[in-house]
């Protein structure tokens, strides 16, 4: 299945607003640049909202026969492994192997043997076009490598495996992702860990690593901006040459994830593919989300009430919400305004407040990041939340349409 040159993942955690993402894809479209939309929808996600990967596929039906879009789609069933594929399999074309957990474990010595013996072929040194630095191929070197990502890879591949089982070859797209964890991997772990991935037979169309740098969730990125060019470059350069060495699928790209609103390197990216001519998937999904709360904010009345309550409870409940996401968001306590203020503000205060516009006076992105995690509080209110939704669909849906398109594929796609 082919995914396109660039293609755009776009969560929608109460699946409402399917057609207002779509339309922003084929804004982009309509400029000449194909992008394939992803609709993506992690487990836990599911827990946490109580739905169903069956909602999601129905989101995406629903609002590909609305606006009669002929291009390729996708459901993603994002962060997933062994314990909890099974309910994504009839739903999903997309599979993100997510095998962080297993970065570290132990693999038999035989296994280790065996990497280390293949690895053979690489001589003492490996050259990449374009990569001045030679990985200069040692024991100490093989070692390592395998003691962090053999055993993760093998899981990747019996994950593999046991989709390829049930749905059949080739008839999914598959990404691995090792993104949610402390540290970054490098150039050098990316090239053996593309190894691994064509040792083990996995047909990778995607490969979300951990970049260098902060991927906190719905804000900027925060970090080196010269590393992180300098081993974006890199990676897309090791994937050329992981493609050609290694026999893996030519159209294999990049994943950001936690890839919303990442604006400051968005214009590093795109310079970079387009210098190299090749593909990115950037995942979003928390988003749309707060684009809901947005817009009900903005709507006034029932939905500026319901905004602010969830944003009293998110405070409230904050470590609790939190907690799923420690490596992903960084909230200084001190700059999150206090209920009573947050009280007395008018829709456009809060939405000024909450929106991604940097350098807007109004703008916090703490406030931001607690909301970003607070769509427990939202799920728990149930119908009062969705109906509010419905009730304001316009708005809500113009405000969705205007974030992914305005500023996220602008930006990315230099539209
Ligand atoms: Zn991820």
């Amino acid at each position: 299945m082919k995914l396109g040159k660039y293609s755009f993942g776009v969560g929608d955690r109460f699946n409402h607003e399917g057609v207002a993402q779509l339309n922003a894809l084929i804004k982009a479209n309509s400029k000449g640049v194909e992008v394939t939309p992803v609709w993506n929808k992690s487990n836990r996600e599911h827990n946490i909202v109580h739905s169903e990967p069956s909602g999601t596929r129905l989101e995406a039906n629903e609002a590909i026969k609305k606006m009669g879009w002929e291009g390729p789609y996708f459901v993603d069933a994002d962060h997933i492994n062994l314990t909890n594929v099974d309910r994504f399999i009839e739903h999903s074309d997309f599979f993100t192997l997510d095998v962080a957990i297993y970065i570290g474990n132990a693999s038999p010595s035989e296994d280790v043997a065996a990497f280390k013996e293949s690895c053979k072929i690489f001589g003492e040194k490996v050259s990449i076009p374009g990569i001045e630095e030679p990985i200069k191929i040692t024991d100490v070197l093989l070692n390592e490598v395998a003691c962090k990502f053999l055993a993760a890879i093998k899981e990747a591949g019996k994950i593999y495996e046991h989709i390829k089982s049930v749905k059949g070859e080739g008839n999914f797209v598959t990404e691995v992702s090792m993104d949610e964890v402390e540290s970054p991997q490098t150039p050098v772990d990316m090239f053996f860990i593309l190894k691994m991935i064509a040792d083990q037979g996995i047909p990778a169309q995607t490969i979300a690593p951990k970049f260098t740098g902060r991927f906190n969730k719905g804000v900027d990125y925060v970090g080196d901006i010269e590393q992180f060019t300098k081993e974006f470059e890199q990676d897309v350069l090791v994937i050329d040459f992981a493609v050609k060495e290694f026999g893996l699928p030519e159209d294999l790209k990049l994943s950001v994830h936690s890839g919303s609103d990442k604006f400051t390197i968005y214009p590093i990216m795109a310079e970079i593919i387009k210098k190299y001519d090749k593909g990115l998937h950037v995942k979003t999904a928390g988003t749309t989300w707060l684009e809901e709360v947005i817009g009900l904010a903005v709507s006034g009345d029932e939905g500026l009430k319901v905004a602010k309550e969830i944003y009293t409870s998110a405070l409230a409940r904050k470590e609790e919400l939190c907690a799923p996401y420690a490596d992903v968001i960084d909230i200084d306590d001190n700059q999150l305004p206090s209920p009573e203020e947050v009280a007395g503000w008018s829709g456009e205060k809060f939405g000024n407040t909450l929106r991604h516009i940097p350098g807007h006076p109004d703008y916090n992105s703490n406030f931001r990041q607690l909301i970003h995690v607070g769509y427990k509080v939202a799920a728990e209110m149930g119908e009062i939340y969705t109906g509010l939704l419905k009730k304001n669909s316009e708005v809500v849906g113009q405000c969705v349409e205007e974030n992914i398109f305005d500023r996220h594929l602008k930006r990315l796609f230099n539209l």
